[in-house]
C-alpha cells in the first residue's frame, strides 16, 4: 500500500509541474520575469541563456524537499515530491532542450502524434518573440488544434 502511495505522489508531481510550468511560462516568465526569458525568443551564438536561471530556481524546491524527506523522518513522504520535480525537470530537458531546441545534437524523429503535436505546439510558441502575444505555453501536454498542420513551422 504504500509503495502504491509513494508511485502516486510522485506521478501526481509529475503532472501537477506541468500545470506549474505552464503557469509559470505564461505568467511569470513572460510577466516580471521577462528579463530572463526574453534570452530563450531572440537568436544567439551563446551556449547558456539567461532563461537557464528558470532550471537552476525549479531545481531547489526539488532538492530541499528530497533533502528534508531523507532527515526528518515523519516528514519521509516529502522526498516523493522531490522526485516527481526532478521528473518532471528530467522530461522537460529532453523534450525541450534536447528534442525541440536541439541544444545536444541527435538524430531523433518524431514519429507519434502525440510527440508531433507537443513539439508543433513549442514551434508555434516560439512563433512570437516578444513577451506579449504569445501562445502554446505548455510544455508536455498540448490541446488538439496544435496538431501538426494547423500551424506553419517556424524557420
Ligand atoms: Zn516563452
Ligand atoms: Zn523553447
Amino acid at each position: 500500500m504504500q509503495h502504491l502511495i509513494n508511485t502516486a505522489l510522485v506521478v501526481g508531481t509529475f503532472f501537477f509541474m506541468e500545470g506549474v510550468a505552464w503557469f509559470t511560462h505564461k505568467y511569470i516568465m513572460h510577466g516580471i520575469l521577462w528579463t530572463w526569458h526574453k534570452s530563450h525568443h531572440v537568436k544567439h551564438p551563446h551556449t547558456l541563456e539567461r532563461n537557464d536561471l528558470f532550471a537552476l530556481v525549479f531545481s531547489i524546491p526539488s532538492i530541499a524537499l528530497i533533502v528534508a524527506g531523507y532527515e526528518i523522518e515523519s516528514l519521509s513522504w516529502l522526498k516523493f515530491v522531490g522526485f516527481g520535480i526532478l521528473g518532471y525537470g528530467i522530461f522537460y530537458f529532453v523534450f525541450h532542450d534536447v528534442i525541440v531546441h536541439r541544444r545536444i545534437k541527435i538524430p531523433f524523429k518524431a514519429k507519434s502524434p502525440y510527440m508531433k503535436r507537443i513539439m508543433n505546439a513549442h514551434y508555434v510558441h516560439h512563433t512570437v518573440h516578444s513577451k506579449e502575444g504569445a501562445e502554446a505555453f505548455g510544455f508536455l501536454y498540448a490541446p488538439k488544434k496544435y496538431e501538426k498542420g494547423a500551424h506553419p513551422k517556424p524557420k
